[in-house]
């Protein structure tokens, strides 16, 4: 899971961002509202953690962006106004969940837990399945109606990234980043040759080529033609 932190004080957010990386959490830390809307481009995440009273502006106004952009990721909203109305204005703005300066870390993490298994986020605990197929991330296992199939490190991080984002289509440079990163530099068919044996192995009706942009797995089942 990777997640995009919004908080300006650098005590929390180094809290907030050590305890989420022992849970194996990747975060993007930033400490301006500017930054926190540009690293929205950013595809490959999963939640945002927004703080209200930034220095170059009110937090919600990230929220009301992502909402233009149509980018649905959870927020859970920290901060230190604990009246009745900021709450409301936060949920009403879009955020998904509310946690007040102070916290514990503890509560964060579980809020954090629970935000991810009601967004359908939670590979580690339960499994991404569809249609069939099913992986689990904490093992690294992935199955077709119950048979084992085995993937390579690439394949198997480019498929759990279309499953979480299923019916959302990945741009070409984001499954690139994502899931081809740390090599020796990749030539441009990697990505190419890698869904090309993926989708060998968990066979047809999965994975669609969107031309020119990049791929998706649909939410719903595809006409076999088009498969
Ligand atoms: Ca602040």
């Amino acid at each position: 899971m990777k997640l995009l932190l919004v908080e300006d004080d650098l005590d929390v957010g180094n809290g907030v961002r050590m305890a989420l990386n022992d849970q194996g959490v990747d975060v993007v830390w930033v400490r301006r509202l500017a930054q926190g809307v540009e690293q929205l481009q950013d595809e490959t995440l999963d939640m945002v953690l927004l703080d209200l009273g930034l220095p170059d502006g009110d937090g919600l106004a990230l929220v009301r962006e992502m909402r233009r952009r149509a980018r649905q990721l959870p927020v859970l909203v920290l901060s230190a106004r604990d009246a009745l109305e900021d709450r409301l204005r936060s949920l009403d703005d879009g955020a998904d969940d509310y946690l007040i300066k102070p916290f514990a870390l503890a509560e964060l993490l579980c809020r954090v837990r629970a935000l991810a298994r009601r967004s359908g986020l939670s590979g580690e605990a339960e499994g991404l399945r569809l249609r069939g197929l099913a992986l689990h991330e904490g093992t690294r296992q992935v199955g077709l109606h119950g048979q084992p199939v085995k993937l390579s490190r690439s394949e198997f991080d480019l498929l759990a990234l279309l499953l979480k984002r299923n019916g959302r289509v990945l741009t070409r440079q984001a499954l690139e980043e994502y899931a081809l990163r740390g090599g020796t530099g990749y030539d441009s068919n990697a990505l190419d040759v890698h869904m090309s044996n993926l989708r060998r192995k968990i066979g047809p009706g999965f994975i669609r080529t969107v031309r020119g942009i990049g791929y998706v797995i649909d939410a719903e089942p595809l006409p076999a033609e088009v498969a």
